[in-house]
């Protein structure tokens, strides 16, 4: 990982590589660069021996033109003010891209969780929210799980809000478990859309994704969900990485038992399904058709992209291409089908959790599923026929071109308050 680089700088660029295919004017794009607030607080816990200790902790609103800002919450050491920043961004264009009635925010505290007790997580989130509570709720700004979180941190974080609001308001929150009003389907969402979104990318070149060797780097749910669902298209997932490193096999992975070792034993390492162990940048230039960055921001950088052999990048995390690297691979002519797309799966499920948490109704997840797909295979083909259509450099910059000419003429509309 290239640390150097800046992810918030990395979202500018990108916008700014953008907007010169658009007839907007250089003040507008101005503002759509930029959070209108960033809230920082230090988190006071009380820990298991009765030490207090001290976390650092975010939440960026950056747009709220098209609806409540949203976006998810990260509990990770490298968390940074302009990390929450970029990714708070990348959630509003995002929402754009899919055409979801959300803008955007993010949220992060910067910790291990695994150096902390359960109950510990508990009080750390329940104090983050009580600092979220003037900020949040259905209509405001809805978070919802990101790296490192789930369904037990959102399970706390709604009943905090509406124990303190004295209310039920489940919207406030999504990504919950089912059985506190979260939605079917909502955990292997972001998985789905990433298959979605390499079913299509195949599709469109005219090629068989079943016919196709894979690496995914990263294995959390993302990364291990997508693994799961191209492996069940019938493509050979030959390698799959942690942080720990790259577990490979020519003849294929068999992608839940590699999960469920990394359950077991807390990382990919030692599978027995694997004939081989590889470095991350191993993996990463590896000869296969697809390659799936999972994991965080910056995994492959200017130099490393010079190295990739995949012809076909699908971008399962957010913003794991730097902006050099997105050069080397557009001058490469490898096609590199973008998060905003890519991941967008997760929110839009979160929307339909909203969505149902207001009218108090249960989808089925096959109706979760079905509509999941029909909004991921609209957006592609919008961004595909944008790409096509207005002659761009590459599929990043047509989905941004979608995703900003939406939000400046939603903020067009509202005008300037006051
Ligand atoms: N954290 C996810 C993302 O980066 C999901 C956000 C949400 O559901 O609001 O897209």
């Amino acid at each position: 990982m290239t640390n150097e680089v800046n992810p918030f700088e990395s979202l500018q660029e990108q916008i700014d590589d953008a907007a010169v295919f658009l007839d907007i004017a250089p003040d507008r794009i101005e503002r759509l660069k930029r959070p209108e607030r960033v809230l920082e607080t230090n988190l006071s816990v009380e820990m298991d021996d009765g030490s207090i200790e001290v976390f650092e902790a975010f939440r960026s609103q950056f747009n709220g033109d098209r609806g409540p800002y949203k976006g998810g919450i990260r509990y990770h050491p490298g968390v940074t003010r302009d990390e929450v920043k970029a990714l708070s961004g990348w959630m509003v264009y995002k929402c754009a891209v899919v055409d979801i009635p959300y803008g955007g925010g993010k949220g992060g505290i910067v910790l291990d969780p695994r150096d902390y007790s359960a109950s510990e997580l508990e009080r750390i989130t329940r104090s983050y929210a009580t600092e979220l509570r003037p900020l949040i709720g259905p209509d405001r700004d809805i978070p919802a799980p990101d790296v490192n979180t789930g369904q037990q941190e959102m399970n706390w974080i709604k009943d905090t809000y509406e124990t303190l609001e004295r209310t039920t308001a489940p919207g406030t929150v999504t990504g919950k478990s089912p059985t506190s009003s979260g939605s079917a389907g909502r955990v292997e969402a972001t998985g789905r859309s990433v298959m979605l979104t390499a079913r299509e990318a195949f599709e469109y070149f005219d090629r068989d994704i079943a016919d196709a060797t894979v690496a995914v780097q990263g294995y959390g749910n993302a990364g291990s969900v997508a693994a799961r669902l191209i492996d069940d298209l019938g493509a050979d997932v030959v390698a799959v990485s942690d942080s720990g490193g790259a577990v490979y096999n020519a003849d294929g992975l068999d992608t839940e038992a590699a999960k469920a070792h990394k359950v077991s034993t807390g990382s990919l390492s030692g599978f027995e399904g694997a004939s081989e162990e590889l470095r991350n940048d191993e993996m990463l230039t590896m000869d296969v058709d697809l390659l799936v960055p999972a994991a965080l921001e910056n995994a492959i950088d200017g130099t490393l992209a010079r190295d990739v052999r995949a012809d076909i990048v699908v971008e399962a995390a957010n913003g794991p291409l730097t902006p050099d690297a997105d050069d080397v691979l557009t001058e490469r002519d490898v096609a590199v089908f973008p998060d905003v797309l890519a991941n967008a799966g997760g929110v839009t499920v979160s929307y339909f959790e909203w969505v149902q948490n207001r009218q108090r109704f249960a989808w089925t997840e096959q109706r979760v599923n079905d509509r999941l797909e029909r909004v991921i295979t609209d957006a592609f083909d919008t961004m595909t026929d944008t790409y096509e259509r207005r002659d761009l450099p590459n599929l990043r910059t047509a989905a941004y071109v979608v995703a900003i000419d939406r939000v400046a003429t939603a903020a067009d509309e509202a005008g300037v308050f006051p």
